[in-house]
């Protein structure tokens, strides 16, 4: 069973474990560094829940662990984002257990050791306490920024300083507002206390660990990055963008739709805009329409992902856009419900990116230099935006009600003003940048021949 002979082949062969967080804008990170790893001669066991399982069979070259988590066959992600927050932490009280009994039968399999060490989500606290209990290094990877990293570890600080009007500046993270920050809610309430739980768990995770690996790079945080070095005394591996090390592995969830990239070919350069809201974040039926004509009325040409089930409260065989937005777009548009992202921004036709502001999405948005319009729903996400528009200056936040006028004007500023040519400018540089921390001898190469080092010392 499970391709364990063609790994376990060469009793020389150290072996790496790991484990995402099963969202997609986890599991994608996770999978380029398993790539990476691979790559570097490493053995690879992922470890997964049956909800949103990985398919084998799309990577035969590693070993899949599955692990029960308690969730049934139908579940999915939900709306609302208190709601994922209470199935992260039901997700992870679950799978404890079994994972330590499918760990400790891994670790009898394995020559004695051969395992490097366990790369898990920093979500994942108990899997961290099992792993430790059984004598595995840890290494925790967090999928977003460094900065946001620092904002988790100063949680505390930030509540006992009583941070509480949303405006208010915080002075201990500029550029930060207190808007911008993770919305952990009240104590009090039992939805606010699940959220203060994940955090404080996912800085649990780093704490525990022998060390921390970020999807990031030098040129972009290094500010960050040298703050967290010196309160966490700990490496910190910096070896973003990791989309641009691994090999094209696929791990998307749902059949991406490669059809708009041909469509793309036909428009000029920086000309098309493409808009995603990501896996998870969900807009309301007024929003999808006031987007959509603002989007039609600006006449500028897009790539729209829209996902089944994007719209709050819609049944499943609702449309999801207006009534007459494909005629009055025809020829002008396309919309797909789940695209090759990093070929559509990577294509020279895109020039903005309508997005959510997950932290994967800006990334792979500041890699191919397309300036973005941000409009951030909740996490992480308020802060990145709050990055792009204030520090590196790529993009700019849609604040507040959304109506078709102010979509129009936005759409417009990002795609056909100079302001947003300056702003595309700008975001060459970082492509640049990355470029050269992604090329020999650059930061994050370098960090990843640090984590390979690691890896092969680790229980030596
Ligand atoms: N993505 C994709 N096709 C789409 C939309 C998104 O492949 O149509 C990928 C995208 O490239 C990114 C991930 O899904 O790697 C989304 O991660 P992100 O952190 O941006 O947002 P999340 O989904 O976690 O909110």
């Amino acid at each position: 069973g499970e391709s364990s002979d063609a790994v376990n082949g060469d009793p020389r062969r150290r072996h790496v474990l790991l484990f995402p967080l099963p969202y997609q804008g986890h599991i994608n990170p996770m999978f380029r560094l398993a790539g990476v790893l691979h790559s570097r001669g490493f053995a690879i066991t992922i470890f997964h829940t049956h909800f949103n399982a990985p398919d084998p069979s799309r990577h035969p070259e590693y070993r899949f662990v599955p692990v029960a988590d308690g969730m049934s066959s139908a579940t999915t992600v939900p709306v609302a984002i208190e709601d994922v927050v209470a199935q992260i932490l039901a997700l992870t009280a679950a799978c404890e257990a079994p994972f330590r009994d499918r760990l400790a039968a891994v670790l009898d399999e394995y020559s004695k050791d051969a395992v490097a060490c366990l790369i898990a989500d920093a979500h994942l606290l108990p899997i961290f306490t099992v792993a430790t209990s059984l004598a595995v290094p840890t290494l925790a990877l967090r999928t977003g920024s460094a900065t946001c990293c620092a904002c988790f570890l100063a949680y505390p600080m930030l509540f006992e300083k009583g941070y509480l009007p949303r405006d208010m500046p915080v002075k201990e993270l500029p550029p930060y507002r207190v808007r911008d920050l993770i919305i952990l809610g009240d104590d009090e309430d039992e939805r606010g206390g699940q959220a203060r739980e994940l955090v404080a768990r996912a800085v649990a995770s780093v704490k525990v660990s022998s060390g921390l690996i970020l999807n990031t790079f030098d040129a972009l945080e290094r500010h960050e990055l040298e703050g967290l070095r010196r309160d966490l005394a700990m490496p910190v591996f910096d070896v973003g963008p990791l989309h641009k090390f691994a090999p094209a592995g696929d791990s998307s969830l749902l059949r991406q739709d490669r059809s708009c990239l041909e469509w793309v070919d036909t428009w000029p350069p920086a000309s098309v805009l493409y808009v995603s809201f990501g896996s998870v974040a969900c807009i309301t039926r007024r929003e999808m329409e006031e987007t959509a004509w603002g989007i039609a009325g600006s006449g500028v040409p897009f790539i729209w992902v829209v996902r089944p089930g994007m719209v709050r409260g819609s049944t499943p065989n609702q449309q999801e856009l207006p009534e007459g937005f494909e005629a009055a777009t025809r020829g002008r548009g396309v919309v797909v419900a789940w695209a090759p992202q990093e070929e559509v921004l990577r294509h020279r036709g895109v020039g903005g990116f309508w997005t959510h502001s997950g932290w994967n999405s800006t990334m792979e948005s500041i890699c191919e230099g397309v300036p973005m319009l941000c409009r951030p729903n909740f996490g992480d996400q308020m802060g990145n935006a709050r990055y792009v528009e204030h520090v590196w200056k790529v993009g700019f936040e849609v604040d507040g009600e959304l109506d078709r006028g102010n979509v129009e004007a936005a759409v417009r500023r990002l795609m056909t003003d100079k302001d947003g040519a300056e702003m595309r400018a700008r975001a060459g540089e970082l492509k640049k940048a990355a470029a050269e921390c992604t090329g020999k001898g650059g930061s994050s190469s370098v960090a990843i021949d640090k984590l390979s080092r690691f890896g092969s010392h680790a229980r030596n």
